[in-house]
């Protein structure tokens, strides 16, 4: 057995303890909390955008980032709810890279568990505190859940993670709108065989207890593109692909239909200028069912445009994927309010 068992972590007792979050975090949460659920029951007719960088590896350029879409939500409070990406977790397709801030607060250095867990705790306080806004990451670990479990807005499985039981059955026991998205063979069946487990009650092992959850009926789709056996994206945002997914739905008995569209990844190809086309592709795709199934799109956006290699220090340029810039994405957020 190759297991060095190197350090053990504190409880996500412990770290909730050494970090809280204040009465007021708390209170301005659930009323953001509350407002995000309405969107997706269709109590509100506003529309979300969950929109930040790829991976949030650096505090002061994403909570900067943040500050600055917290002035724009002031101004399109009438229509959107923003929801910040502050993905601290990053699922690897090789398994090689930049693992998030989780594995790697400082991305030049060797992985530190430790220090990553509190590192992505105080970011997404500190951001909170200052923008007034509550985020998404993804759920990448269930195990890390509990660490983020009174903090976090939004939750989203990634394509890699959409089929496993052990995600499924955790996203069962939030109460946040959980996205699950396709997979990367963009098969819509996983996808809602996804949401199907999350809705339902389950019974299961959770950081060494037996736990039983109520399951979520906030879960929901994402569709992210896909690519086919030779590799090529294969978007999955035109017309016809949101009408397959209402009629898919409208064969099933899920609570709360509803689909959120990313703009990047599969859908993109990664070409992340792209986006701003395919968001008002997919705002010009809504007849009236879609109009109540699509409750929002997914961009990643950060304040350089692109990509950048670990170490090249460009402050606000994403070190994963490449993202929409700052200016572009201000526009495209008015653009998407005035639709
Ligand atoms: C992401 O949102 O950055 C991501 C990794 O998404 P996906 O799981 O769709 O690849
Ligand atoms: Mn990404």
């Amino acid at each position: 057995m190759s297991f060095e068992y190197l350090k053990k972590l504190p409880s996500p007792e412990e770290i909730r303890k050494q970090y809280p979050i204040t009465k007021t975090l708390a209170e301005k949460k659930a009323k953001r909390d509350q407002e995000i659920r309405h969107i997706i029951t269709g109590q509100s007719q506003k529309f979300l955008v969950i929109i930040g960088p790829c991976s949030a590896d650096n505090e002061d350029a994403v909570c900067d980032y943040i500050c600055r879409l917290a002035r724009v939500q002031e101004k399109v409070k009438d229509k959107l709810l923003l929801i910040p990406r502050i993905y601290t977790n990053k699922p690897r397709t090789t398994g090689n890279g930049y693992k998030g801030i989780v594995h790697q607060p400082d991305p030049e250095k060797k992985p530190d568990l430790l220090q990553g867990l509190i590192a992505m705790r105080k970011m997404h306080i500190r951001a909170m505190d200052e923008s007034g806004l509550t985020a998404a990451d993804e759920m990448l670990y269930p195990d890390n859940w509990d660490y983020v479990a009174d903090i976090l807005s939004y939750v989203a499985i990634g394509a890699r993670s959409v089929e496993d039981q052990q995600h499924r059955m955790t996203v069962s026991g939030f109460d946040l709108p959980s996205g699950m998205k396709n997979p990367t063979s963009g098969d819509l069946s996983v996808m809602l065989n996804s949401v199907a487990a999350a809705q339902q009650p389950h019974r299961f092992t959770h950081r060494m207890y037996e736990v039983q959850t109520q399951g979520n009926e906030l879960a929901h789709t994402i569709l992210r593109g896909a690519v086919d056996q030779h590799g090529t994206a294969i978007p999955n945002y035109h017309y016809e692909d949101l009408m397959r997914l209402l009629y898919m739905y409208s064969q099933r008995d899920l609570m709360y239909p509803a689909v959120i569209i990313d703009s990047n990844h599969s859908n993109s190809n990664k070409q992340y200028e792209e986006q701003p086309r395919i968001v008002k592709e997919v705002l010009h795709s809504r007849n009236p069912d879609l109009h109540k199934l699509v409750k929002g799109v997914m961009i990643e956006s950060y304040i350089e445009s692109g990509c950048q290699k670990v170490g090249e220090h460009i402050y606000g340029k994403s070190i994963t994927d490449p993202c929409l810039g700052w200016e572009e994405s201000e526009q495209l957020i008015y653009e998407i309010a005035d639709f």
